[in-house]
């Protein structure tokens, strides 16, 4: 009996084709920058303890709020499917016993991550995400390199002049303190107006409130206080810090008072490149520092700073600019008689040990045989018929020209590299 077919589970997608090669591009892109930068990629588990996240992005956070696939497993052990990576880096260098020497460590990643959020474009229940984090440095110096590191990846992306860095501070523990003061009492002046989430948000973590994208809640943070009035002279004088590297790095931003990142472990710098192309998904890469996270996950204080970037997002903004990368384009190998096969597989191997894309077809005439490579887009034919087989040469046809010349077996790999 036929089966239904079966459709992806809700929210996650196949990547196939030219959706694979921009998604590839990005992720290859990012790992070959952020090597020049000096970062090491690490790979930790897709799934965790519950706990890393719980307590590593605070349980006022949306994502641990709502978004979590958490279940127990057959031992009944609580996990998490990671929502994002900056914990499992945290909870890595911890658990690795790497906290006391080598820092700053400077580590890239890249992998799936998991919410259950309300899926459309460019938001997804299986999204990817690329990410740095240099663990172990707490000069303002550590940001505006990750920072620039991420604009570098933009532009070797081609997609730099779409996105627009805002940056923002949060100051340090006693400017937080102050401001917090001066946010719940502007807050609870408007307690009524405030969505279900922001007033407990208030009682919990008020900051949280300027993060709100609930329209109502929107219309008060415009008009809230900015921490600006409320920041300590150290604290000023790091976000000051980091703007200046910033101009000396040449990386364009604007201020924005509005962002604070969605994570309960940030201080001082918070940023995002927003795009104004994909709709309401309009954050690109974003991130900041947490000072506090990797003693969260039992190390010592370890001041660090990072960001993540959705692959999905890039991709879209690769898409819109005209910069899907192309699929290789082979050469076709053709036998033309079963004497030609052997000939044509050691060519086709010769080809490939060159580094050239090359395909045979497990069958077929020489019309068949063409026919498929134009399908394929091949960039050449290389034919091979019984009688030229034996004088030691084959037709070389270039499939663009349709220029066809007698060549010396030997010579293809060559001419074709
Ligand atoms: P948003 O405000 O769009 O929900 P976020 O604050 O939850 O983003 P982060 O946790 O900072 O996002 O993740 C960093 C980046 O990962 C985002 O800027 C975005 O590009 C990407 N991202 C986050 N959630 C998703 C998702 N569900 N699908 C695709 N990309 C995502
Ligand atoms: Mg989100």
């Amino acid at each position: 009996m036929a089966q239904t077919p079966l459709q992806p589970a809700r929210g996650t997608r196949d990547l196939i084709g030219e959706e694979f090669r921009r998604h590839q591009r990005v992720v290859d892109t990012a790992r070959r920058v952020a090597t020049l930068y000096g970062f090491e990629e690490w790979a930790t588990p897709v799934f965790e303890d519950t706990r890393v996240f719980a307590r590593g992005l605070g349980d006022t956070s949306d994502v641990v709020m709502k978004e979590m696939y958490t279940f127990p497993d057959r031992g009944g052990e609580s996990l998490t499917l990671r929502p994002e990576m900056t914990a499992g880096v945290c909870r890595a260098l911890v658990s690795n016993g790497l906290t006391q020497s080598g820092l700053p460590r400077k580590v890239f990643y890249a992998g799936p991550m998991f919410r259950y959020e309300r899926p459309q474009k460019g938001r997804y229940r299986q999204f990817h995400q690329i990410g740095i984090e240099v663990l172990g440095a707490a000069e303002p110096l550590a940001d505006a390199e990750v920072i620039a590191c991420g604009w570098h990846i933009q532009q070797e992306l081609g997609i730099a002049e779409g996105t627009v860095l805002e940056i923002n501070t949060l100051g340090d523990a006693e400017s937080r303190a102050a401001y917090r003061a001066a946010l719940v009492a502007y807050f609870a002046a408007h307690r009524d107006r405030l969505s279900e989430d922001s007033r407990l948000r208030l009682e919990r973590n008020p900051l949280r409130i300027l993060d709100s994208k609930d329209p109502g809640d929107r219309a008060l943070v415009a008009e809230a206080p900015t921490i600006h009035a409320y920041l300590t002279a150290p604290a000023a004088a790091f976000h000051a810090g980091v703007k200046r590297y910033l101009e000396r790095f040449g990386v364009p931003f604007r201020d924005n008072p509005r962002i604070v990142r969605g994570l309960d472990y940030y201080n001082h710098t918070a940023f995002e490149f927003v795009t104004d192309r994909l709709g309401a998904q309009g954050t690109v890469m974003a991130g900041g520092r947490y000072d506090g996270l990797v003693e969260e996950m039992g190390g010592p204080p370890t001041p660090s700073v990072g960001w993540a970037a959705g692959v999905e997002r890039l991709a879209l903004l690769l898409e819109e600019a005209g910069l899907t990368p192309p699929a290789p384009r082979p050469v076709a190998v053709v036998p033309v008689g079963e004497a030609a096969e052997g000939p044509a597989l050691d060519l086709l191997q010769a080809l490939r040990r060159a580094g050239v894309v090359a395909e045979i077809a497990y069958r077929g005439n020489l019309k068949r045989r063409l026919e498929r490579a134009n399908r394929q887009h091949a960039r050449a034919a290389v034919i091979l018929g019984e009688e030229e087989i034996a004088r030691g040469v084959a037709q070389l046809r270039d499939l663009d020209s349709g220029t066809q010349e007698t060549v010396a077996i030997g010579e293809i790999p060559r001419r074709l590299a």
